[in-house]
């Protein structure tokens, strides 16, 4: 029977020292106390590292050897009659990698790879028969944390960090790996931008290690998958491109495949594309002007405009517009799968944002109401806590305009900001919805209060913010 070996980099730009790359993991059956004393003492001649010391007569032995002693060693233990197997002599099994937290504030990525690890550790012992055989398959090799100094930041000073930490303002290693470089989607300014690219392409650390690494399995990497939040989505390579690479159908299809098997599991809707595709971003600014033009010729609704390349853009097309639409997005190198699926997913019961048949419909929401409206006498100030992200998001979220008490409310929320600022250094945004997310959304709890009771705050030269 075949052991996987599991490469486990915690951290892989510390791991400059002694490596074990060819080294075979041999395991052996000690039958008598001779044998047993033989493993008891081999370490002092041959380099060897035990996986499993040697215990008892019967018991296996594990233990990797430097391939320069391992044809001595076979043969010397060949000579006293020892049972031994080379348990890795399978090399050429295809290679998989997987990499977890590029992205430092992500920390379900690094716990999903853990859990992973721990899930193809078992496998040859689970009765799940096919996590068995991918397990035994394979060749596994794991990077939970590929950014550490970044994840321990989060843990420490500011959850939403993302970069590295290089000299404090840190680079995006998932901007930083030479695959055209510099081109999309990443920022220059090292001191504000979350995508800032690093001065070249590999100047960091972690991605010269990661490289290194990848280069070091040659040819017999078969998989590599790199664990992200948030989203449901598969997003095959090139993410700098709106062109599909040549093996993409074949990626598509595995990324279906996948995506189906979730659904009828867990129910969760899983896209599968590109960057582009998926997260539907246009990249250039030929792309931004396409979008942008829309509404000249088809009949369509912004709901999130683009201005910069590298931000999405939503918008309904009226379905009879539709088929000429996704003609010319085609003709001009544009694959769009998603955004049209996603408008259509508002009538769609499961969809995370559906409002239900009717206003109040639900229990809670009637609950809330009757009790705002049995204390909204001296309802001053109506507050409603979300996550994630730093927003003070103004009512009304349903429409881009800004209404009565608004610039107020602005100059409080900025009050706020600023002493938010002060102490913990993390910056919020104030607006309505349109301006600070970009999007538009009815029926909301603040958006109701403020309609029906006409929610003002007194006018006053200094704010009672704690
Ligand atoms: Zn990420």
């Amino acid at each position: 029977m075949h052991l996987n070996i599991f490469a486990i980099i915690i951290s892989i730009n510390f791991c400059v020292g002694k490596r074990y790359d060819k080294y075979p993991l041999l395991r052996a059956l000690p039958s008598s106390l001779d044998h047993l004393e033989f493993f008891k003492n081999v370490s002092d001649i041959y380099d060897i590292n035990y996986w499993q010391e040697p215990g008892l007569v019967n018991m296996h032995v594990l233990f990797t050897i430097n391939p320069l002693d391992s044809y001595k060693f076979v043969k010397e233990a060949d000579s006293r009659g020892i049972n031994l197997t080379t348990v890795m002599k399978d090399v050429q099994r295809s290679k998989v990698l997987i990499e977890g937290g590029i992205h430092a504030r992500e920390w379900i990525s690094p716990a999903f790879v853990t859990y992973f690890i721990n899930e193809i550790v078992k496998a040859p012992e689970s009765k799940n028969k096919e996590l068995k055989r991918i397990a035994l398959t394979y060749e596994w090799y794991f990077i939970p944390v590929l950014n550490p100094d970044g994840y321990e930041y989060t843990m420490t000073e500011d959850r939403l960090w993302r970069k590295n930490r290089r000299d404090g303002y840190g680079v995006d290693l998932n901007r930083n790996f030479g695959a055209a470089f510099g081109t999309v989607g990443v920022s220059r300014n090292k001191t504000s931008a979350q995508t800032f690219c690093g001065p070249q392409a590999f100047s960091e650390p972690e991605s010269i290690a990661m490289a290194q690494f990848v280069r070091g399995l040659k040819n017999q990497l078969e998989y590599f998958i790199s664990f992200h939040s948030f989203g449901q989505l598969f997003i095959i390579p090139y993410a700098f491109s709106t062109k599909h690479a040549e093996n993409f159908d074949e990626m598509k299809s595995i990324g279906d495949a996948t995506a189906k098997k979730i659904k009828k599991r867990y129910g969760h809707k899983y896209m599968v594309g590109t960057a582009f595709d998926t997260v539907g971003i246009p990249t250039n600014e030929k792309e931004i002007a396409f979008f942008s033009n829309l509404s000249k010729l088809y009949e369509v609704v912004y709901w999130r405009r683009t201005v910069v390349p590298n931000k999405p853009v939503d918008f309904t097309i009226s379905p009879t517009d539709l088929p000429r639409f996704l003609d010319s997005a085609l003709d001009s190198g544009i694959p769009l799968t998603t955004l049209i699926e996603d408008v259509q997913s508002k009538s769609d019961k499961y969809d995370e944002t559906y409002c239900g048949p009717s206003a109040f419909s639900e229990p809670e929401t009637r609950v809330m109401a009757e009790f705002t409206r049995e204390n909204s006498k001296n309802l001053m100030y109506y507050i409603a806590f979300h996550a994630y992200g730093q927003f003070f998001i103004i009512p009304y979220s349903f429409t881009p305009k800004q209404f009565d008490n608004y610039n107020d409310m602005v100059k409080l929320g900025y009050h706020v900001a600023a002493k938010i600022h002060k102490e913990y250094k993390t910056e919020y945004t104030v607006g309505n919805a349109y301006s600070c997310v970009g999007y538009l959304a009815s029926g909301s709890s603040t958006d109701w209060v403020k309609k029906a009771f006409k929610t003002k705050r007194h006018d006053k030269s200094s704010y009672d913010v704690i």
